[in-house]
């Protein structure tokens, strides 16, 4: 890796690995919340990530890059944490919010990574690819924000029960 192209191309593969194994995680998260605000959130949301899915393969077609050597080795741990909660006994309020809590640490990662492709692809005057990828970068800021006051929602719902 000696250019800054080099370490986009690589951060591109993270993504685009990153992106292909959520399309396997989210149907497991909808089925696990019987919350259905939550539900329709993760399945929005699951809409959603095959279009990126879809959107980084076309980058990396762009750039002639063959992505399918890399894995994300955080979003694998990520997705591991969710699929311990997935599988936790647990009572279904307290599930949604331990499902709520590992769903904004994965949009959180994916808000670091898209921030910084963003930032290396104008920087390297990828005009076109930079703007796709702040478009991901703007969904991803919204899931967090919808999951931010779903989780709102249930605590003030829980205060007045
Ligand atoms: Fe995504
Ligand atoms: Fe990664
Ligand atoms: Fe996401
Ligand atoms: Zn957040």
């Amino acid at each position: 890796m000696r250019t800054l192209q080099d370490l986009f191309e690589h951060e591109i593969k993270d993504l685009y690995s990153a992106e292909k194994q959520m399309l396997e995680a989210l149907p497991k998260m909808v089925k696990a919340t019987s919350d259905k605000k939550l539900q329709k959130a993760f399945s929005d949301h699951l809409e959603e990530t095959k279009k990126q899915f879809d959107a980084v393969h076309s980058i990396c077609d762009e750039l002639d890059i063959n992505p399918t050597s890399t894995k994300c080795k955080a979003m694998e741990g990520l997705i591991k944490e969710c699929d311990g909660m997935i599988k936790e006994d647990a009572v279904a309020d307290v599930k949604d919010a331990g499902l709520i809590a590992c769903a904004q640490r994965i949009e959180h990662y994916e808000i670091s990574g898209y921030g910084t492709a963003v930032r290396f692809a104008k920087e390297l005057g990828h005009n076109t690819i930079a703007r796709k990828l702040q478009d991901i970068l703007n969904q991803e800021y919204n899931a967090d924000n919808l999951l931010d006051k779903i989780a709102e929602n249930r605590v003030n719902e829980k205060a007045m029960s």
